[in-house]
């Protein structure tokens, strides 16, 4: 093979540019007062323009993969990079692509986009690589072949011996495009850039990185050929925000892992349930995050599916994949959700569509709302709680002061809290008090779940003219430490001597810690401020990072 392939395939106007240079690419250093890029001095990071070699980010993928920072370039989503490809060794009007079919739809629309022909070879029926097919294709015009693999939306990886041959005999670039390649056992194309100087190799965090919203897309190749898309890149492709995000992603790479190998888990336990439903005809293997399910009406399974609220790809008008869904692997419960649609496909039961959103985040965060009943001789207790609310409250104990100091929780701690009590309030307040504390703390145990990535902890102080400390733990232990103290007998309809029975009867429902503080001269502003601190401590306990799924405690269980 050429090792001078770049230069021979690409447009001569790109060998003759003379790239924009930009004040970042003149002046290198990071120490200065910054007067060369027409930015605003104010609003700093934010006013700067970020790197436009993203030098740390792809110093980190260099050590990851295995490579040379000058052997990578970074885009905005890898669709970026297929475009620049494009744009540098595609003649408009006169030069042409190859791939297969079916496949991603990208590699057509950007060689549409940008005035060059694009050719397909049909692959074989068991979507395996049709190579003489596509190296008769090829002529002298053929600059690319565009390989993705594993395959959108096939599901299947290449044989390497196939890959082998089209890499050795291809008279253009080859460019795989590994969107999909973390899922699968096979390894990347990318420790084989030495080998073959025409391999160009597309990655992405977009999928088992879940990063999709930071378009950062990935293409390694020769020296040759990055250095000449790195002419034709946009000078600031890549924002600051991507590449701060990516970088913390590839830093700490353990969660992703985690979860591609549940995806990988799933995918076959989808795959397994599915083979043996009655309308299912087949269900194809994968070596990627979603795979494809051929029914006998695949129009009418995805209109159904759509009523109850999942959106899978309709794939069937592709060719090979007549009657054909493509469904993306989700969380566990959201798999199980599917099945169960699929299990009872021809049920007629619809749910409302402004539920469906938050029926899709309660699959992926199982746990984070909490429905309790409690009934007894003395008591009948309903509590809704959703620990991602807006601070509502519906409460009615029969007891209005009670109702009060428990809006507070709501409101301070940001849940939707409603609460409907029957109690037997003809005897006393006792019951009602005691066991809507004690099922409002099992409400926010069983609203924590598995407690992954929780804060755990929270604790308030000042309230009013009192100083209120509230300390709390959801760490599994039930404890209440109380120093208030009361002198009236009663506020509202509630004795005083009932307050540290709340707390403990929550304390022991929630399985929490609890060190409560009160000082203050009027008795109903304390008791207002010990409930408006517990909700503050509330609010940081609860508080979970998006996507955090690490347990807040050294001994691995809460
Ligand atoms: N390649 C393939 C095969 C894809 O399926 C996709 C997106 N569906 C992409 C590339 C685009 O990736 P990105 O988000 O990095 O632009």
């Amino acid at each position: 093979m050429n090792p001078n392939i770049a230069q021979k395939l690409a447009r001569p106007a790109i060998i003759a540019l003379k790239p924009y240079s930009s004040a970042r690419e003149e002046f290198t250093g990071n120490e200065g007062i910054f007067m060369d890029a027409n930015e605003s001095p104010y609003n700093k990071p934010w006013n700067r323009y970020p790197d436009p070699f993203q030098q740390n980010l792809r110093q980190r993928i260099a050590e990851m993969k295995g490579v040379r920072k000058d052997n990578i370039i970074l885009g905005n989503g890898s669709d970026e990079t297929i475009d620049m490809l494009f744009r540098t060794f595609c003649e408009p009007g006169q030069d042409k692509v190859l791939s297969i079919i079916p496949t991603y739809g990208m590699y057509k629309v950007s060689a549409d986009i940008n005035g060059v022909g694009y050719e397909t070879v049909l692959l074989n029926d068991d979507f395996s690589l049709p190579v003489d097919a596509i190296l008769e294709k090829a002529d002298e015009r053929t600059k690319m072949l565009f390989l993705c693999s594993p395959n959108n939306p096939t599901g299947n990886r290449f044989a390497d011996e196939d890959m082998k041959r089209v890499l050795e005999n291809f008279p253009g670039l080859v460019v795989v495009d590994e969107a999909y390649v973390d899922f699968s056992t096979g390894g990347s194309w990318v420790k084989a850039l030495d080998k073959y100087p025409n391999l160009v190799v597309l990655q992405t965090l977009s999928k088992a990185w879940g990063l999709a919203a930071i378009r950062l897309g990935m293409a390694f190749a020769s020296e040759a050929i990055i250095s000449l898309m790195m002419k034709v890149k946009p000078p600031y492709n890549v924002n600051t925000l991507s590449q701060q995000k990516a970088l913390k992603a590839l830093v700490e790479p353990e969660a992703t892992l985690r979860r591609v190998a549940e995806i990988n888990n799933e995918r076959e336990r989808l795959r397994t349930e599915m083979a043996s439903l009655p309308f299912v005809k087949e269900v194809l293997p994968s070596d990627s995050n979603f795979f494809l399910l051929r029914v006998d009406d695949a129009d009418a399974l995805y209109n159904s599916l759509t009523t109850k609220g999942v959106i899978v790809r309709n794939r069937s008008r592709e060719p090979l994949c007549e009657g054909c869904l493509r469904i993306s692997v989700g969380t566990p419960a959201q798999n199980n959700y599917l099945l169960d649609c699929l299990r009872n496909i021809n049920s007629e039961e619809e749910r409302p569509a402004a539920s469906w959103n938050a029926l899709a985040d309660w699959l992926v965060y199982p746990g984070r709302t909490a429905i309790r009943e409690r009934k007894t001789k003395e008591t009948e207790i309903r509590i809704e709680l959703n620990l991602e609310g807006n601070g509502k409250a519906d409460i009615n104990t029969g007891l209005g002061f009670y109702d009060h100091m428990l809006e507070q929780i709501a409101r301070h701690s940001g849940c939707d809290l409603t609460i409907q009590v029957n109690g037997d309030l003809e005897v006393d307040e006792h019951h009602t008090l005691e066991d809507t504390a004690i099922a409002l703390g099992e409400a926010f145990n069983e609203a924590l779940g598995n407690k992954m990535g929780i804060e755990r902890y929270g604790f308030a102080l000042p309230m009013d003219d009192c100083a209120a400390m509230v300390l709390l733990d959801f760490g599994g232990r039930p404890e209440l430490v109380w120093k208030a103290k009361f002198k009236r007998e009663k506020i509202g309809e509630l004795p005083t001597e009932m307050f540290e029975h709340f707390f403990k009867s929550f304390a022991i429902g929630a399985r929490a810690n609890l060190y409560i503080k009160a000082k203050g001269k009027n008795e109903h502003h304390k008791i207002e401020a010990i409930f408006k601190a517990l909700a503050r401590a509330i609010r940081m306990a609860i508080k979970r990072e998006e996507g955090a799924d690490f347990l807040p405690s050294t001994k691995g269980m809460l």
